[in-house]
């Protein structure tokens, strides 16, 4: 630990000080002078660093560490979900809706403030959770909506229920139109459509939904005061609308209004066909990952192979334990995934994909070995990374340890869907979210919370820790879980790593950019079953506090 020695404009003492350096140390006392971080040390050494203009803050015992770097976040998709009925997406989570009958209700009322043909649309619900247990039915939503077409779409997000108007889009006016899309893509059940679209249909489908920049901005900075006060610094932003999203996004940061450092995948969430356009206008250009400034840079070419894990909808090897007839969706095939692999890489881009099932992170595992074996270094260079990674094996973990795989992993969702984890996948759960194994393995995993889809922030950090199921009080298998400290290093210096700026982010060190925050205990210290319930005292963003909790009372 050394330092500047000249008087710092901001300093913190009295802490525990979580640096996420090399050896885990521990401090009490951090400098900042400008934007950069220019002392790590004891109350002691801090001291003399002091003038009348030093702003101090009292810590207090409390923890101080990096800003956490949710490696996979969609601020606008996010952001656009919200429980007023004009809300660019309605939010039928199972926090606000709480049954089929209370979300047909939702599509009734919305159906009144607009006009006719204007879509509705709302994400979120849990059939699961629903006392009916089901899926709204075509008949149940055209009734409830006869004149505007209605997205309505699953927790899990690649599931979604359109009626009849929406249908029409896809020029599916009776069953015998579905044969027009892929197997399953649009759901025929004994005879008669179901109104459920799975997989690359259903995004485009989704992708006819007329979100508006304006809309889209709004959505981002909603999303913006929830990072801050959830201590996030940096957000790998892994999809949103498409076109439209990219230059708001770059705007925003731009002019200084989002100020939380973004690392933009090109990527829709509107699914292949948007992706790929994206994706190839990019590469036709010749610029590379990394291209942008520390506040907004340009990350991944994206893709997306599987469906969801809550479903579940994802390309496991083996049938689901709970269910075994359940489609597996599979959006890419082994051959064309690896080609596709092959076209970012000799680009010299990062290549990520959305894989959740272990078949589809097998798929993208081979692919990445065969052009590994064209050029190892380039490679390990690039930094690949697999997006999710949820459920993997021992052998897929130490192929992508020796390639410098970065998976960005969403283990934080066990806290939310463990239980359903438990049913679905059997002993598959023992290397579900394997951070563990991937960390002993020495892969620089990160983590995320995929929002609006999984917990955000410490409720993540929550999940690895603990594996613990919150929503139903019930204990997951623990093979995986981590300690608080690999799982902040996962959250803040490995997501750093991910989007190659662990030199300028990512741990509490001096010359590094002051981007930090407080909480309101020691989270070392305190039972680890009560991290979700910490604060957010403070997050601190380039040496600027943007965000402090007031004080009760
Ligand atoms: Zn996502």
């Amino acid at each position: 630990m050394s330092s500047d020695h000249s008087y710092l404009d901001i300093a913190f003492r009295n802490g525990n000080v979580i640096t996420v350096n090399a050896n885990d140390d521990e401090a009490q006392a951090v400098g900042i002078k400008g934007n950069k971080i220019a002392f790590v040390g004891s109350n002691e050494a801090l001291h003399e660093l002091l003038d009348l203009h030093t702003k101090v803050y009292d810590l207090d015992g409390r923890t101080l560490m990096p800003g956490i770097n949710d490696s996979h976040f969609h601020p606008i998709l996010n952001g656009m979900l919200g429980t007023e009925l004009d809300s660019a997406i309605l939010d039928t989570t199972p926090k606000h809706c709480s049954s089929l009958a209370e979300m047909l209700e939702l599509i009734r009322q919305t159906a009144k403030i607009k006009k006719p043909g204007q879509w509705i649309s709302m994400m979120g619900y849990e059939p699961l959770l629903f006392p009916e247990g089901r899926h709204p039915t075509l008949e149940e939503l055209d009734a409830a909506a006869p004149n505007n077409p209605v997205h309505c779409m699953h927790g899990g997000g690649h599931i979604c229920m359109y009626n009849s108007k929406a249908l029409e889009y896809l020029g599916v006016y009776s069953p015998s139109d579905a044969v027009k899309y892929p197997a399953d893509e649009v759901e025929v059940c004994a005879g008669k459509l179901t109104g459920m679209v799975r997989g690359h249909t259903h995004f485009w489908l989704w992708g006819q939904v007329d979100y508006t920049e304006e809309q889209q901005k709004r959505a981002a900075m909603k999303s913006h005061k929830q990072l801050l006060e959830a201590g996030i610094t940096s957000v790998g932003d892994m999809g949103e609308c498409g076109k439209s999203s990219y230059h708001i996004m770059q705007k925003l940061c731009r002019d200084g209004e989002f100020k939380v450092r973004v690392y933009m995948a090109l990527h829709s969430i509107f699914g292949k066909s948007y992706s790929l356009a994206d994706n190839q206008h990019w590469l036709d250009l010749g610029f590379m990952t990394g291209l942008g400034d520390e506040h907004f840079r340009v990350g991944p070419c994206k893709f997306m192979i599987d469906g969801g894990s809550g479903g579940p909808s994802c390309a496991t090897r083996e049938p689901y334990s709970h269910d075994p007839s359940m489609v597996r969706e599979r959006g890419w095939e082994r051959d064309e995934t690896a080609r596709y692999i092959k076209t970012i890489n000799d680009a010299e881009c990062q290549v990520t994909a959305h894989a959740i099932g272990d078949l589809a992170i097998e798929f993208m595992v081979e692919g990445y070995e065969k052009v590994f074996a064209e050029n190892p270094e380039k490679v390990r260079h690039l930094r690949h990374r697999i997006e999710h990674c949820t459920i993997v094996d021992q052998d897929l973990i130490d192929r992508m340890a020796r390639m410098n795989i970065c998976p960005s992993v969403n283990a934080g969702l066990v806290a939310m869907l463990g239980e359903n984890f438990t049913k679905f996948y059997g002993q598959r759960n023992r290397y579900l979210g394997a951070l563990k194994s991937m960390l002993k393995a020495g892969i620089k995993c990160s983590l995320h919370s995929d929002a609006p889809s999984g917990p955000v922030g410490l409720k993540c950090i929550d999940g690895c820790v603990n594996r613990y199921d919150k929503i139903k009080n019930v204990q997951c298998d623990r093979t995986q879980a981590v300690t608080v400290l690999e799982a902040i290093r996962c959250a803040t210096l490995n997501g750093a790593y991910g989007s190659f700026e662990e030199k300028i982010k990512g741990s509490i060190e001096v010359g590094k950019l002051a981007d930090m925050i407080v909480l309101s205990d020691n989270i070392l210290k305190i039972d680890p079953m009560n991290i979700a319930d910490l604060n957010v005292d403070l997050t601190m963003i380039d040496g600027i506090v943007e965000y402090e909790r007031r004080k009760e009372g």
